[in-house]
């Protein structure tokens, strides 16, 4: 069995024409999504196959099509949609609710706070959390296949360990690049520098570079080629309808 991974959106907050905002797609028994921002629910060919979304933290551009996507399913006949993210994102849900009540029951909604080394199961495959460094709850996430890590997804983070350690022996690492190094004390993201340093010592197939500011437009061969002095492998900087396939 494969599993196939999609770039939805590899872009911010900040509007840029070719990257709508944040969002993976991983086609794992059933296809989960991974962050819903701005731009996400149009690209989903089928949101009613969608029952599962992961958010890494609740910043806007990880989450603004969440509700969307909720009406979408509802318009679709579709039943259910669980939704996973850092300690805080029942109560955000449910304070989404009372915005839009007229959203309310339209379909079941199952909401779950996740903590640091919390494991769920998704069919065959494991989802494990890793506490990253945002100034805010958040989670990175590991997709594990027979108890090997497979896939790690950072969301928004400064390089940490935890995400390290989870990463070494992945086939893909997709991790945050928000800013080239150019861009001075940047905090509660990363630079391919920072990147590097961290997880040079890690062994992983590929890292793949999402999350980039307008800065980064015309920095990406340099971003790929700093990240590459310290890391021995594949790096690529992520686009929107990127694809890959991972065998598992
Ligand atoms: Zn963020
Ligand atoms: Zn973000």
């Amino acid at each position: 069995m494969s599993i196939r991974i999609r770039f939805i959106g590899t872009g911010v907050a900040m509007p840029q024409p070719h990257r709508v905002q944040s969002g993976i797609l991983v086609e794992l028994d059933c296809p989960v999504l991974f962050d819903c921002g701005s731009g996400v629910l149009p690209r989903l060919t089928d949101c009613n196959a969608i029952r599962h979304v992961f958010l890494t933290h609740l910043h806007l551009d990880h989450v603004a099509d969440v509700m969307s996507l909720i009406k979408a399913k509802w318009l679709s006949g579709s039943n259910d949609l669980k939704i996973y993210g850092p300690s805080g994102t029942r109560d955000w849900v449910a304070r989404l609710f009372d915005a839009y009540p007229y959203m309310r029951d339209k379909i079941a909604i199952d909401v779950t706070d996740l903590a640091d080394h919390d494991r769920v199961s998704i069919g065959s495959h494991e989802i494990i959390c890793a506490k990253t460094a945002h100034g805010m709850p958040s989670l990175g996430y590991g997709i594990a296949d027979d108890a090997r890590v497979k896939i790690v997804y950072s969301g928004d983070t400064e390089p940490v360990e935890s995400i390290a350690r989870l990463s070494d022996g992945a086939e893909i690492l997709i991790h945050e690049c928000s800013f080239p190094d150019s861009v001075p004390d940047v905090t509660n993201h990363t630079t391919p520098s920072a990147l590097g340093e961290v997880m040079g010592a890690i062994s992983v197939a590929r890292i793949v570079l999402t999350h980039l500011y307008p800065h980064t437009r015309g920095f990406e061969d340099e971003m790929v080629q700093t990240v590459r002095e310290y890391c021995d492998c594949d790096v690529a900087i992520a686009a929107d309808g990127m694809a890959f396939v991972i065998d598992s």
